[in-house]
């Protein structure tokens, strides 16, 4: 039989045994992950697949009602999340303790509870708000990610029934995906606010090499004809990490390929699932390993990669498919085949990008169970130096052997913004591009590739001039970057001896390490949101302590500012629960958030202040927007000072707190704020938004966010006399601090302290070497007698010509 031919046969008996199999488990008419797949295909949040996740258990198992119970472990309790069949109403409002109700008793046990008439349990409680006393019969599995209970998924009818063994099944197969997909979207969320600021950097970097788009357009003439040596080519790709990459191909095979497989049938199903288990306890051995091995080169949120892959290989429903397939006759390695097939298939057809790409993920986990069904070691790819790295996809384990400076680039056929192989080629900083079509037909082992991970482009075999081009770029990209390292340990301070201090934003872990490479001298502004938006639940006071102490401790005794949550708007975590605005950025969110949660406030505020004695911390309090506000900020502050006093727990009795200026009320009252704190902090990025009413997350209005707006700069101005009035200092922490052209008017102002992205330091540091402070002064004095943007932007930019800094913003604008 030939390849083809057999392939088909293949295919059709697969097809075949799929239509058996579901058949056999047609009892309910239900496969768990398809039914899933289908909801996640049509919704792009938690809160909304939750929904649609109850209505479908509730309509395919005929049950009047299926409700999900999150589980709170600080409070020790459940409350309803979604459900269907109860008062709608009475979501996020009914909450039991674990002591309560049937519910309770599903967690207190971590167990399935069924019981016939729940109305005669000594357990069942009532709760009016969800007009339940019609229902009798009660089934509840908990809902557990890696042993964490997450919560309790329950169906209830309204006629007294039992529910038999395949139901019971299904519904813990339920929970398992519950907990997955609860798991992944957190994950999802936590990604897409660290994308968004990578992103900025990529979006300047594309400006600064417009000119190569004309070599390009030279390349795209036609060849003539009769020369039929391999021809350069250019692919287009998603830029995943900045910067170029030039060198020769090394193109990676994997080490073993379901196509050489076949479709193997065995007579022995009880040794073939030996062996399935034994090749999954190695492969789970062997990403407990690698994230040990890698823990400490990937920062904490990508590390939890690693345990996405060893849930899957724990994952109830993936391990009873394959075990079905296998007692249908078939070999491990074809089971194995058929239901990676399937959920390759299923992840392919979801809507929601992250969830798109977790195809990857099982494609990975497939090749390491087969590897090790098949015996075969695994095997660190040998990567040359100086190479760019050619691959349909890459592993964990290939990731886990890329040392950064071995390699020039990366350049992938498959893969997203969010897939593995870009998350950790960003934090390894190497130039990628992925999902490059028709990369393998393309390339050969050995051509010369050029990698543009700033516009997404790969040169296979460029023409001389392409090269020269991209050599020319390279050469004065690292140029630049050297002569920005050399700045490293040199003070930002002005030609006539003003000093600047130069500090950094920071939201996860892993800008940690940017912050120190770039030379921040300690952090105008800790996030602390962002760590909040990867946890499953609030975190309680110590391990936030710990969070706050490895900033603190990483900084070396630099000084660290611990903003308070700024949650809300685009910033929810899962637990949170979100309510529908219609103007969410004006709504609830930021100290609002805080103040109407005092409890919670306050052990973050316990946290820092505990954290307070092990290095220089101040406080930050978001978005203030009156005194009022102010003012009861203080009183839960000195309420957790007395409860720590209480408790006899050190804190630095003197932490210095301060507020941010970033709505208009703030500027109009800035004085009045400053007298009430130690120090103001100007939040541009809000403020502007605030002031010239433009969404600062909307591309449409993009034009009109205008940093250097007259108003804009007044604001600031006013602000900064304010401060100078109630003798308070103050610094700014927006973006806008970053951008050369405004921070010559900053400084000019007289702001001396300006936090910003950690990139962005070096280059701002090389302009404050650059000037004097006395220009600036007359810079910001002119700016602010102008009334027009432009007339503003054409004047600095003039300024820039003159005291000859403009090469600055050609390299980043
Ligand atoms: C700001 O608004 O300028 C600011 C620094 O805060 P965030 O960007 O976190 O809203
Ligand atoms: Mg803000």
């Amino acid at each position: 039989m030939n390849r083809s031919k057999s392939k088909a046969v293949a295919k059709t008996s697969r097809r075949n045994h799929h239509a058996s199999a579901r058949a056999r488990r047609a009892s309910h008419g239900l496969s768990v992950l398809e039914d899933i797949g289908a909801i996640l295909s049509s919704s792009h949040d938690l809160q909304e697949s939750l929904e649609s996740i109850v209505a479908v258990v509730a309509e395919r198992m005929s049950t009047e009602v299926c409700s999900l119970y999150i589980y709170e472990p600080r409070a020790r309790a459940l409350t309803l999340w979604a459900t269907e069949g109860l008062n709608k109403a009475s979501v996020g409002k009914v909450r039991m303790a674990l002591d309560e109700g049937l519910t309770g008793l599903v967690l207190e046990r971590l167990e399935p509870v069924m019981v016939v008439d729940a109305l005669a349990h000594p357990r069942y409680k009532y709760f009016p708000e969800t007009n339940e006393e019609r229902y009798h019969s009660f089934l509840g599995v908990p809902v557990v990610e890696r042993k964490k209970p997450l919560g309790v998924l329950v169906v209830q009818t309204l006629r007294r029934r039992r529910f038999g063994g395949d139901e019971l099944r299904l519904m813990k197969a339920i929970g398992t995906q519950v907990a997955g997909i609860m798991g992944q979207l957190r994950l999802s969320e936590s990604l897409q606010t660290k994308e968004k600021e990578r992103n900025e950097y990529r979006h300047r970097m594309i400006d600064a090499i417009q000119q190569l788009r004309a070599y390009e357009k030279q390349q795209d003439a036609p060849v003539p004809d009769g020369d039929d040596r391999p021809r350069p080519a250019r692919l287009v790709g998603v830029p995943a990490a900045p910067g170029f990459g030039i060198g020769p191909a090394h193109v990676l095979r994997p080490l073993v390929s379901f196509d050489q497989i076949g479709e193997r049938r065995s007579e022995s199903p009880p040794a073939e699932r030996e062996r399935f288990a034994k090749a999954s306890k190695r492969s789970i051995a062997e990403i407990d390993d690698l994230k040990s091995r890698m823990s400490d080169r990937v920062p904490e949120v990508d590390a939890s990669l690693f345990d996405t892959h060893r849930m899957m290989l724990e994952d109830k429903s993936f391990l009873e498919k394959i075990h079905a397939f296998i007692e249908d006759g078939f070999a491990a390695e074809t089971a194995l085949q058929f239901t990676v097939d399937e959920y390759v298939g299923a992840f392919a057809r979801m809507s929601d990008r992250y969830l798109r790409e977790r195809a990857t993920d099982v494609r990975d986990i497939g090749h390491r169970l087969l590897r090790n069904l098949l015996g075969v070691e695994e095997k660190a790819p040998e990567l040359p130096v100086g190479g760019i790295l050619v691959a349909e996809e890459l592993t964990l384990s290939d990731l886990a052997a890329i040392e950064p400076e071995r390699l020039q680039g990366i350049a992938l056929a498959t893969g997203g913004a969010t897939s593995h192989a870009t998350i950790l080629a960003k934090s390894f900083e190497i130039p990628t591009v992925v999902g490059v079509d028709s990369l393998l037909e393309a390339v050969e082992e050995g051509d010369g590739l050029i990698v543009d991970g700033n516009s997404g482009a790969v040169y296979v075999r460029p023409s001389r001039d392409v090269l020269a081009e991209y050599e020319r770029l390279d050469r004065e990209y690292r140029a630049f970057n050297r002569e920005l390292e050399s700045l490293h340990d040199l003070p930002a301070e002005t030609l006539d001896g003003h000093g600047v201090l130069l500090e950094a934003n920071i939201g996860l872990m892993g800008d940690l390490a940017f912050a120190a490479r770039h030379g921040a001298e300690g952090v105008g502004l800790y996030r602390t949101e962002f760590p909040f938006l990867t946890y499953r639940d609030f975190p309680d006071e110590e391990e936030q302590l710990r969070l706050y102490r490895r900033v603190i401790d990483t900084l070396g005794g630099k000084r660290v500012t611990l903003r308070t949550l700024d949650l809300g708007a685009d910033k929810y975590p899962s637990y949170l629960r979100r309510p529908k605005e219609e103007n969410p950025f004006l709504g609830w969110r930021s100290i609002r958030i805080s103040l109407a949660m005092p409890e919670l406030f306050k052990t973050q505020l316990r946290a820092i202040l505990r954290a307070s004695v092990h290095g220089k911390v101040r406080l930050l309090l978001p978005m203030i927007s009156s005194l009022e506000e102010v003012w009861r900020a203080k009183e839960l502050l000195e309420e957790a000072r007395r409860e720590l006093r209480q408790a006899g727990i050190p804190f630095d009795e003197k932490m210095p707190v301060g507020v941010m200026v970033e709505v208009p009320a703030a500027v109009t009252q800035a004085e009045e704020l400053a007298s009430e704190v130690d120090f103001l902090s100007l939040g541009t990025n809000d403020l502007i938004q605030y002031l010239l009413a433009v969404d600062r997350n909307n591309r449409k209005v993009a034009p009109l966010y205008e940093p250097l707006h007259p108003a804009v700069l007044r604001a600031v101005a006013a602000t900064v006399k304010a401060a100078r009035k109630a003798g308070k200092p103050l610094g700014i922490c927006g973006e806008m601090a970053a951008d050369p052209v405004c921070a010559l008017v900053l400084i000019g102002f007289g702001i001396d302290q300006l936090s910003m992205g950690s990139f962005y330091i070096p280059s701002i540091k090389r302009l404050v070497r650059s000037i004097d402070y006395s220009a600036t002064r007359e810079m910001a004095r002119r700016v602010l007698e102008m009334s027009s943007a432009q007339e503003i932007k054409g004047y600095l930019f003039g300024m820039m010509k003159k005291l000859g800094v403009i090469e600055l913003m050609e390299i980043y604008h």
